[in-house]
């Protein structure tokens, strides 16, 4: 069956608001297309229709960029997740984000993948989302009905799937978050069925910040998920680690903190709760003493990365 009729190639977020709004939410974004094809021919809201048109933001200069601003990073929700696996720029200062970024799918959805497509489908698994949580992003977002603002990308999401942002209308620009300084550090660590080629058993990334002795957390993000409906916090966790010192001690707390307060769900694909369960303790075993070690050596090459 045709899944479109018009395919445009817009070459500004102007023109692509312009492009959508005058199809009445007949036009859809196209990004590197690996979710929306599949929603197109398979998923629950398949058409009896053709869309009327695609709009591709692929190659829109403001939404491809990745740069450094101030102390900010801003990265284009256009640029693809193998783009930023090969930026040293983010995988000094914001190295949990390349990690994530590594082991979306295979080279082939890494390539055309990205990081704004994973947002917007707003599946609470998507593996770049749970860094940007960590990393405390926000979103740029261009409203169709002409409204710009940046907000934080937690409140994009309504639930599994379901984006604060109507695709036929809106267009995500890009991201920002504060770049890792002295004594910080990021990892980010998942579980992955070993033939899969899609979305994580669960994932953690952690973002913390030691004092000055470089023996306590100061302060410190966490992010597990799929825990809940939309990507979330492990508030309780943050608490458990800030003010605490660096050790083994803190880490077997801050573990028990987890189960007694991270409740995963089941999934009929995926894995049990009760599994999930134990793989946080193993994902913040492994990922709360990387970010440590990066923050306290200031040294940050990204793990993982490309292997699945
Ligand atoms: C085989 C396979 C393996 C995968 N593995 C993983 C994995 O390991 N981890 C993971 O997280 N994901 C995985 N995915 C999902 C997917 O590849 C990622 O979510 C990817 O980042 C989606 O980006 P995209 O550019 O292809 O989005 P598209 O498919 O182009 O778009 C997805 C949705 O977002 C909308 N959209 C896209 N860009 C914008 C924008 N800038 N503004 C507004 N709306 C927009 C589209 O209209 C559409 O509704 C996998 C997919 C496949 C097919």
């Amino acid at each position: 069956m045709q899944l479109w009729q018009a395919y445009h190639i817009a070459r500004s977020v102007e023109e692509a608001i312009s492009i959508l709004g005058a199809h009445a939410g007949e036009a859809q974004i196209i990004a590197g297309g690996t979710d929306l094809m599949i929603d197109l021919q398979f998923g629950e809201h398949r058409r009896e229709q053709p869309l009327a048109a695609l709009v591709d933001v692929t190659r829109i200069p403001e939404m491809t960029r990745i740069e450094q601003q101030g102390d900010h990073l801003l990265v284009g929700a256009a640029v693809t997740h193998t783009q930023i696996v090969k930026s040293s720029l983010i995988e000094q200062r914001a190295t949990c984000l390349v990690e994530s970024c590594g082991v979306v799918g295979g080279p082939q959805v890494r390539n055309v993948g990205t990081l704004g497509g994973n947002v917007a489908h707003a599946l609470p698994a998507g593996d770049g989302t749970t860094s940007l949580m960590a990393l405390d992003a926000e979103a740029d977002v261009a409203w169709g009905d002409g409204r710009r603002e940046w907000l934080p990308i937690a409140r994009l999401y309504r639930g599994p799937g379901q984006s604060a942002l109507d695709t036929h209308r809106d267009v995500l620009v890009a991201f920002r978050f504060l770049a890792t300084r002295e004594r910080e550090g990021t990892a980010f660590k998942r579980i992955m069925r070993p033939q899969g080629v899609a979305l994580p058993v669960l994932a953690c990334a952690v973002w913390v910040r030691l004092d000055e002795a470089k023996e306590r957390y100061e302060n410190a993000r966490v992010c597990i998920g799929p825990v809940g409906p939309v990507p979330a916090r492990a508030t309780t966790i943050e608490e458990a680690l800030i003010g605490a010192p660096v050790s083994d001690e803190t880490l077997d707390r801050v573990v028990a903190v987890a189960y007694q307060t991270i409740e995963p769900r089941t999934s009929k694909y995926r894995a049990t709760a009760e599994y999930r369960s134990y793989m946080v303790e193993t994902l913040l075993r492994q990922a709360l003493p990387l970010a440590v070690e990066r923050a306290r050596t200031g040294i940050a090459r990204a793990e993982g990365v490309g292997l699945g």
